[in-house]
């Protein structure tokens, strides 16, 4: 492995910092993260190793195999297992159920350098992180301990089971069923586009509890763990999409499928607020998902204006090729503020839903103009396969749809602004 020791070493002498006792880390990770004096912009040591670490990872292991993951579909599992074994994935575990407890600002640094390299793996990351959210934030004790302990044992994954085929931004028209029957559940269902479907190792599954349509989406809705090998799922064919072709999108189908009620998560109807709760953790991660992948459009595209030449001169020394640059320079600054400040918010225990929907609103659109800006500062080339950007705009498009559309977030924008006015 090309990662060097000196790296793994401050990652873990990173961990012990953090693990020697949780009080104390708590209060120093608040003060080390953001800086006792106000406000700040500098990154504490540990955050820039942290940093260093995801970035030689992304460069030396991911770029160099991206393209051939893009060409087969085939699902990075050796990446991913050597990113576990560094600490790069699930890294916001809490250090009592064996990961790291990262924040969400320090995980958000790991994931906007993996998502540099290769954005369709750091998906297939990411949905770990979706899919132990509802876990994070709402499970109990025996629930955490087995179901988020596995995955620092060994390199597992799972994923968030919530869109089905007639439903995704209009989540309270789902129609699984979850029909209490003894001490179980017997879910019925089918959901789609589930990142990670085919490779987890359990799902977090929101279904409908109560069948009377009246029922608040607050009250009607409970969010349960579900091993994936219980009989009765069906795991659905790989999806050919247009980009992040090697992360593993499925359709899975639950016929009779029988969960224990100890997998239910706080108690039956609280699964709507429970699936939601999550965005305002996971979107700020993938607006830095988004934001890397921008960084590396431009990168690549101003590596490119300088070397290019047409009527005597490097392209980046003519004004309208500079100016692309320049714009695509603006977008992705501003975005990453966005998602670091999405990001803080929520570390300091503040409600961020406003903030992280900005964030990742504007890192999607702003990570698919320029990718686009960046296809065309190479001309010709960048509509081909064998120069890496097509790849970024073909990859940049998700960002818009999952985890909440651009319009979805502009609905929660707008709810959030306009109440703050009313009285
Ligand atoms: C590659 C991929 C991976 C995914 N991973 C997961 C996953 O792991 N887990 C999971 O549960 N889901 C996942 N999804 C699903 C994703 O979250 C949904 O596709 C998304 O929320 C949009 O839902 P939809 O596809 O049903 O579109 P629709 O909700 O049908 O929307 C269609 C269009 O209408 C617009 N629209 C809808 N309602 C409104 C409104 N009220 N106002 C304005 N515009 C509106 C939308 O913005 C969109 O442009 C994934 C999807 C893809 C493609």
């Amino acid at each position: 492995m090309l990662v060097s020791k000196v790296f793994r070493a401050s990652l873990q002498s990173g961990i012990r910092l953090q693990s020697s006792s949780a009080a104390t880390a708590k209060a120093s990770a608040a003060a080390n993260s953001y800086g006792s004096l106000g406000f700040s912009f500098e990154m504490t040591d540990q955050q820039k190793e942290f940093q260093q670490l995801a970035r030689k990872f992304a460069r030396e292991e991911m770029i160099p195999v991206a393209a051939a993951y893009d060409r087969s579909g085939e699902y990075p599992f050796p990446i991913i297992k050597k990113a576990w074994e560094l600490g790069l994935i699930n890294g916001h575990i809490p250090q009592e159920y064996g990961g790291m407890g990262l924040s969400i600002f320090d995980s958000c640094l790991i994931t906007e350098e993996l998502a540099y390299a290769c954005t369709g793996m750091q998906t297939a990351i990411e949905a770990n992180s979706l899919g132990q959210m509802p876990v994070i934030i709402a499970g109990n004790d025996a629930q955490k301990k087995k179901y988020l302990g596995r995955m620092t044992e060994e390199p597992l994954m799972c994923a968030y089971c919530v869109t089905e085929p007639g439903a995704g931004s209009d989540v309270a028209n789902i129609k699984t069923r979850a029909m209490r029957v003894g001490d179980e559940y017997v879910v019925n269902g089918q959901k789609m586009w589930i990142t990670n479907g085919g490779k987890a190792n359990w799902y977090f599954l929101l279904a409908r509890t109560n069948p009377d349509p009246k029922c608040p989406a607050g009250k009607a809705f409970t969010g349960f763990i579900v091993d994936a090998d219980t009989p009765g799922i069906q795991v659905g064919r790989k999806e050919m999409n247009m980009g992040q072709k090697c992360s593993d999108t499925r359709g899975i189908t639950f016929e009779d499928v029988r969960i224990p009620k100890e997998n239910v998560l706080i108690t039956e109807g609280a699964g709507f607020k429970i699936a939601m709760g999550a965005f305002d953790n996971t979107r700020p991660p993938v607006a830095a998902g988004a934001t890397g992948l921008a960084q590396r459009a431009l990168d690549e595209a101003t590596n490119y204006a300088l070397e290019r030449k047409t009527f005597g001169r490097a392209i980046a020394e003519h004004q309208a090729v500079s100016f692309i640059l320049a714009e695509m320079a603006m977008k992705v600054e501003l975005a990453r503020m966005a998602y670091q400040r999405a990001a803080w918010e929520v570390d300091q225990g503040r409600r961020n839903t406003y903030y992280a929907s900005i964030a990742k609103a504007f890192a999607g659109d702003i990570a698919n103009q320029v990718a686009t800006d960046a296809v065309q500062v190479f001309g010709g080339n960048g509509f081909n396969s064998d120069y890496p950007v097509e790849k970024l705009m073909r990859d940049a498009k998700i960002y818009q749809i999952y985890e909440g559309t651009a319009q979805i977030q502009r609905l929660i924008i707008s709810r959030e602004h306009i109440g703050k006015y009313k009285k």
